[in-house]
């Protein structure tokens, strides 16, 4: 299970809604805990720095990564994840998706955008056999849940 700080999970939500009809793009940050959990902390907004089609796909800007690895060093937490919208799609991953998953490891959240406003985030990992993602469940919780950055 993947847990985030209602805080931070509604932050994605409204970067969702003002970067449409354009996807929304940024990274996660958080621990392991029992089991399979993530705690999700923190998130780190990039602007969408895609050559191809704003609506449709998504670069997170690697300058946001680097900062946001200078903010973690020396704590116990990691860039875990990244986010992103689909505008006008539904929260499951597309083809295009998964053929850019360079970090097998990374959580991916997306939030599907209908006409302007944020319906649903849902969680995935990247499974090698396939391959293919899969849906693992995600709960927003109370609390601040860490710092975000913008
Ligand atoms: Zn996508």
């Amino acid at each position: 299970m993947i847990r985030i700080a209602r805080s931070l999970l509604e932050r994605i939500e409204r970067a969702a809604e003002a970067s449409y009809p354009d996807e929304c793009c940024g990274l996660l940050a958080g621990r392991h805990g029992a089991a399979d959990d993530i705690l999700v902390t923190r998130v780190a907004e990039s602007v969408n720095l895609t050559g191809g089609d704003a609506r449709t796909s998504f670069e997170v800007d690697s300058r946001v990564r680097l900062n946001l690895m200078k903010e973690l060093r020396g704590g116990d937490d990691d860039v875990v994840g990244l986010y992103h919208s689909h505008p006008d799609h539904s929260a499951e991953p597309s083809a295009r998706d998964l053929d850019r998953v360079f970090e097998p490891d990374l959580i991916w959240l997306i939030t599907a955008v209908a006409q302007g406003r944020a319906v649903e985030t849902r969680a995935h990992v990247f499974e090698p056999e396939g391959p293919r993602f899969r849906a693992v469940a995600l709960r927003a919780t109370a609390g601040e849940g860490g710092n975000g950055t913008s």
